[in-house]
């Protein structure tokens, strides 16, 4: 709509009216403007080419292929970058070796290497980044996010009115290796993660006494809602001298878990009871051999399932490519929009065999990595003997992971006990074990500052030798 020889006169019922008019027209033009650019984008995606974000991703370069028309750089292909992809492999292989985040950061501040956005300094946050970036090893994704508007209710904790999300798996589609190419060997990569989903395990946060509590980081749970238990450290004088108190609690008061509230043990009290019945288990003769022999000769899982998938995903990709062709050979649009319609299908189907894949290979990674963890608690056993008390801290939380223990407790008035160690192994299955020794620890008390004073208050004996002191 032009109106090129009418002024708008804003005060008037008919210019309001056009003004409306126009406002309808543009949002109207907004819309499709938006649509045309989400098809383009799809169909780029459909065909295997990354999406030209403002940024070339870390480690690679554009292709040298350019626009017939403008001349402008095409974007379809990265290559590796002779400068970045070297820094990609040193990230990954220096955290396959355990280094942890924030050194590989300082690491490459120190070297004087720009960070991908070409700052100084590097943060862990940006090498976690990287790390979890699968094009890096395998087959990458495009179309990975989406801008979403911020809910009104949240606007205060943004500083714009958008923020970006990741789109659902069925949303993005996948890169062959051909336009992206991976930088890192697929193993290099698994160590990585593996070390990552450790640090996370053994994190000790900002808890200033982590060896106090040797059930944090999940191995107590609160036994109603299921959530692990944190490690609350507070700081009392007794006669002159500083004492710290170690309690397990539950942090969440779960609306669907009513008789969740902020319950909890001290730890000086929990940890022993937890370490002798576990200890009871190691001591008992041939149970870790046993169960290493049977893993040994059982065939690892998953091999002949992974085989399958494999095939299944060649057989797809070989179909797609050939819808592919056809759908580059034909001009009409009518048999286009049939082979984009078959192509998308097959490709869903894709999708779900490599998630499979993905679950069956977890499972597989799992089976070693418990299998390596009991043969370290066995060496262990061997080499302290009896003498499984004299067990350092970080040994004894090694055993306790290899066994997957958990130990869950409830409040003083739970039947018929108050806490449990279950342990599971991967073929003898889970075994719950009842720690009866707490029964006379039955006094419970709801945390909260004034309790606290009052416990500080009548506290008589230094916190070891106290037996009431199960709050
Ligand atoms: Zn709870």
């Amino acid at each position: 709509m032009h109106f090129v020889t009418e002024p708008i006169d804003n005060d008037s019922p008919d210019g309001q009216l056009i003004r409306f008019v126009r406002a309808y027209a543009g949002k109207i033009e907004n819309e499709r403007k938006k649509e045309r650019t989400m098809r383009t984008m799809r169909e780029r995606a459909r065909r295997g080419r990354p999406i030209p974000g403002c940024r070339v991703p870390y480690g690679y370069l554009p292709g040298p292929e350019r626009d017939a028309h403008t001349g402008r750089l095409t974007k379809e292909k990265l290559l590796p970058n002779p400068q970045t992809a070297p820094v990609v492999v040193r990230t990954f292989r220096e955290a396959a070796a355990g280094v942890p985040i924030s050194t590989i950061a300082d690491g490459l501040t120190d070297d004087g290497i720009p960070s991908p956005t070409g700052r100084l300094r590097w943060a862990g946050n940006t090498v976690r980044y990287l790390l979890n970036d699968a094009r890096y090893w395998e087959q990458g994704e495009t179309l990975r996010t989406k801008v979403v508007p911020v809910e009104k209710h949240l606007r205060a904790h943004y500083a714009t009115k958008t923020r970006t999300v990741l789109r659902p798996a069925d949303e993005c589609y996948a890169l062959p290796t051909s336009s992206v190419p991976p930088l890192v060997e697929p193993s290099v990569a698994a160590a990585a993660q593996a070390h990552l989903q450790h640090n996370r395990d053994h994190a000790t946060r900002n808890n200033r006494y982590p060896e106090r509590a040797l059930l944090r980081g999940g191995i107590a749970r609160c036994g109603y809602c299921g959530d692990g238990l944190y490690a609350n450290n507070r700081h009392s004088t007794f006669g002159g001298a500083e004492i710290v108190r170690t309690t397990y609690r539950c942090a969440s008061r779960h609306e669907a878990a009513p008789d969740c509230r902020a319950h909890g043990m001290e730890a000086h009290l929990l940890d022993p009871a937890v370490w002798a019945k576990f200890s009871e288990l190691l001591r008992t003769p041939g149970l870790i051999e046993q169960e290493l022999d049977r893993m040994r000769a059982s065939e690892a899982p998953g091999t002949d399932v992974l085989a399958s998938i494999d095939k299944l995903v060649r057989d797809l990709d070989a179909q797609i490519a050939r819808k592919r062709r056809l759908f580059e050979l034909t001009d009409d649009e009518r048999t286009q929009n049939e082979l984009a319609a078959e192509i998308n299908q097959l490709a869903a189907l894709r999708r779900k065999h490599e998630a499979e894949r993905a679950n069956a290979e977890l499972h597989y990674a799992d089976w070693q990595q418990q299998q390596d963890g009991l043969q370290g608690t066995l060496d262990l056993c061997e080499r302290v003997g009896a003498q499984l008390d004299d067990m350092n801290y970080d040994e004894k939380r090694q055993a306790l992971f290899a066994f997957k223990a958990v130990v869950r407790l409830w409040r003083a008035d739970h039947l018929p006990h108050r806490a449990e160690l279950q342990v599971s192994l991967p073929l003898s299955g889970t075994l719950r074990l009842e720690l009866s020794t707490l029964a006379y620890c039955n006094e419970e008390m709801t945390w909260s500052c004034h309790h606290k004073r009052a416990a500080l208050r009548s506290q008589t004996g230094p916190p070891g030798d106290h037996a009431a002191g199960c709050s």
